[in-house]
């Protein structure tokens, strides 16, 4: 075993590294860039290099300077994650060249799978099965047109180098051929640096399967099981999870073998996926009709590597430092097995509403799910239950030169409903505030039917939609009672306890009625709470009106309460930033603006000498009459509003100088009542 690593990369993949080296006894070197001096992982290593400035071009991908980097600590190896340099293989033969071990395959290998068209070539040559289509070497635009039509439509337009989603087009008929070709060319020009591209049949409603392999450098190769990864937005993975639903034993050991006999035809070593294409022609609930087609495969760890630790109860990075110090696999076929089932959920920074729209910014707030099961297990078991993997802490940024993806979320139980259960608990636990993400989104996705149902394709986004997308499951009438009580815990806990100096519109005699401004879904929203003689808090938006009660429970920061309201009874928490009050509970989280709280808290509308409705409403009495002199606080009039009667008291001490309405009238809201003169 190495005794010390380099980790060339950075976030969650770079503290995933480090963690299994601590535990291992392997030292670590981060690297880092400028826009991280203070991240995550560098924390978590043992010393750390700057390597330039914050651009990934600029620092995680300037090769030279990691591998100096990498002698001048003495560190014997480099572990790349995944992303940046994990799959270049000049990086891999330069470490080499320097002395140094690269933890990862052989550069051969990288090179082979690196195209999908050439290892397309390689795999048809050991017999792996190909989705039907075109991969040869001539790219004469009206070749690749007459191989579209000979495939039957929709065909997808691939760039050979292409990766990460990018570099498709979809085609549905002969005619559009000619111009997506031109635009997928372009697109793969710029991204990837080269215009190649194949052709494969639009597989319908596919399932995307892919096996994990693991060679060494003894010859044996070996699969950890499949992990399914059909779920995806813009042919990115958001929840992947293991084993497969459905998946037959048959069908397991032949996509196995396939796996490691395309490892084998590269000479594989090392941590390796084999992603595969699965067509359903009779729907989920026929797997065993189910047929698989060769992708690509991916040479290194990846991203969701932890469903498979999670369901073999092995640490992948550790096989990885093994067999990179020359370790035979410590395992071999016939020893593993699966035990229960993981999911893993992708926590981005983005903006599901809004196509998905990468988002930027500051985790204000940043509460994970409860892990100490997982951190108390010395490797995955089953009761490790969840666990987080990320390479951010409160107060970190989310800046836009790297991956939006802020953490992934990974639960095991010992069935798939269990995991689900889990996975919903434990996203509804994860609170961030101060950027956009998907966990809300991840939420829906999770409870639709399709997931929930194990219908699993890579359209199941876009078909489950309509429960997807702007869902607010937290409700107006929550959301204004959590931003109404943490506005008077607020002002309670910085005010005195004299009841005559609170700004919660409390008075000793009648009741008040304080109004509070909201804009909640972009729209306006008015909110009235009284005060009633027992002592209660009668709340209203709408049509909605009820006792509102709460109790503040202990917390480190923001606001935590036994909310009651409307019928429903919840434990909620709330952050507020500037004027946001964001508001997380088990239903859900939503968000909502309190317009100048502050500047609203008035009671009853007193501006000199006026008197006003604070809502419209029936003028029921008043209790005084032109002339009569009153006290701060008296009762002045009675209203009646939103079913219920209001009394409007007098805010200073004064003389009636005159009634403006008559018991009966109508009144719209800030209507003068009567004038008072006041001193
Ligand atoms: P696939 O290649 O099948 O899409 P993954 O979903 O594991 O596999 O990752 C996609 C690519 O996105 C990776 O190769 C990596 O380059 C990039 N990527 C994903 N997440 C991150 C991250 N947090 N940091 C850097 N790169 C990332
Ligand atoms: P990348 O290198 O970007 O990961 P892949 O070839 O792995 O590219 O494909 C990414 C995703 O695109 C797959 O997971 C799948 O959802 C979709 N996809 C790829 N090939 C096909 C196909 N022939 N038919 C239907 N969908 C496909
Ligand atoms: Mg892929």
């Amino acid at each position: 075993m190495f005794n010390k690593i380099l980790i060339a990369n950075r976030g969650e993949i770079a503290c995933r590294v480090a963690a299994t080296a601590r535990r291992l006894g392997v030292r670590t070197v981060a690297v880092y860039a400028d826009a991280d001096a203070r991240a995550k992982h560098v924390a978590a290593c043992d010393e750390a290099v700057h390597v330039g400035g914050s651009a990934p071009k600029d620092s995680y991908l300037r090769w030279e300077r990691i591998i100096e980097a990498a002698k001048a600590t003495g560190a014997q190896a480099i572990h790349p994650g995944y992303g940046f340099l994990s799959e270049n293989e000049a990086f891999a033969n330069a470490c080499a060249e320097a002395g140094l071990v690269f933890i990862g395959p052989p550069a051969s290998a990288i090179e082979a799978m690196g195209l999908k068209a050439e290892s397309k070539r390689l795999m048809e040559a050991a017999g792996v099965p190909l989705v039907p289509g075109y991969h040869g070497a001539d790219q004469d635009p009206a070749l690749l047109q007459r191989e579209a039509d000979r495939i039957g439509y929709p065909v997808l337009i691939k760039a050979s180098a292409g990766g990460g989603g990018k570099g498709m087009r979809a085609v549905d008929k002969s005619e559009d051929f000619a111009a997506a070709l031109a635009s997928c060319q372009r697109e793969a020009r710029n991204s990837f640096g080269s215009d190649a591209v194949l052709i494969e049949k639009y597989v319908q409603r596919p399932r995307h399967i892919e096996i994990q392999v693991f060679g060494d450098s003894h010859g044996d190769c070996v699969y950890l099981f499949e992990r399914d990864c059909s779920v995806q937005r813009r042919h990115q993975k958001v929840l992947e999870e293991a084993p497969a639903p459905g998946m037959t034993p048959e069908l397991r050991a032949q996509m196995g073998a396939a796996a490691v006999a395309a490892a084998q035809a590269v000479n594989y070593v090392g941590a390796g996926t084999v992603e595969f294409i699965v067509e359903q022609p009779e729907g989920y609930a026929h797997p065993e009709a189910m047929r698989f087609y060769f992708m690509e495969m991916n040479t290194r760890l990846q991203v969701e590597h932890p469903v498979t630790e999670a369901i073999t109860g092995l640490d992948l990075v550790e096989w990885q430092l093994r067999v990179a110090s020359g370790e035979p696999l410590p395992l071999k076929q016939q020893d593993l097995c699966i035990q229960g089932h993981a999911i893993e959920a992708r926590i981005c920074a983005e903006t599901p509403d809004n196509h998905f729209l990468p988002a930027t910014g500051t985790l204000t707030v940043y509460r994970k799910p409860d892990c100490t099961a997982f951190e108390r297990a010395s490797v995955n078991s089953p009761a490790a239950g969840v666990r987080v993997d990320d390479g951010v802490r409160e107060g970190d940024t989310i800046s836009p030169f790297y991956d939006s993806m802020v953490a992934k979320l990974i639960v095991h139980g010992a069935t798939r409903e269990e995991a689900l259960a889990r996975l919903d608990t434990a996203l509804a636990e994860t609170r961030i505030v101060g950027l956009q993400t998907n966990v809300q989104f991840l939420r829906h996705v999770v409870g639709s039917r399709s997931f929930a149902q194990a219908d699993l394709d890579t359209a199941l986004i876009p078909r489950e939609a309509a429960a997807l997308f702007h869902q607010d499951k937290v409700g107006r009438p929550l959301a204004v009672a959590a931003a109404v009580a943490q506005t008077l815990l607020a002002e309670r806990a910085s005010e005195s306890a004299d009841p005559f100096s609170r700004r919660d519109g409390w008075r000793p005699h009648g009741i008040t009625v304080r109004r509070f401004d909201f804009e909640y879904q972009g729209e306006p929203l008015l909110a009235h709470l009284s005060y009633l003689h027992d002592g209660a808090l009668q709340l209203t938006l709408g049509d909605v009106s009820g006792v509102l009660a709460f109790d503040a429970l202990p917390t480190d920061t923001g606001t935590r309460m036994d909310l009651h309201f409307n019928g429903q009874r919840q434990t909620v928490q709330t952050w507020q930033v500037d004027e946001t009050v964001h508001v997380f509970c088990a239903l859900g989280a939503t968000q909502i603006v309190a317009i100048d709280a502050l500047a609203h808290a008035g009671e009853a509308a007193a501006e000199g000498g006026r008197l006003t409705a604070p809502m419209p409403g029936k003028v029921v009495s008043f209790a005084v009459k032109a002339g009569d002199a009153v006290k701060k606080g008296q009762p002045l009039a009675v209203m009646e509003a939103m079913k219920m009667e209001h009394t409007i008291a007098a805010p200073a001490d004064g003389t009636v100088a005159e009634l403006l309405y008559a018991p009966g009238d109508q009144v719209s809201e800030g209507a003068e009542l009567l004038k008072l003169s006041v001193g």
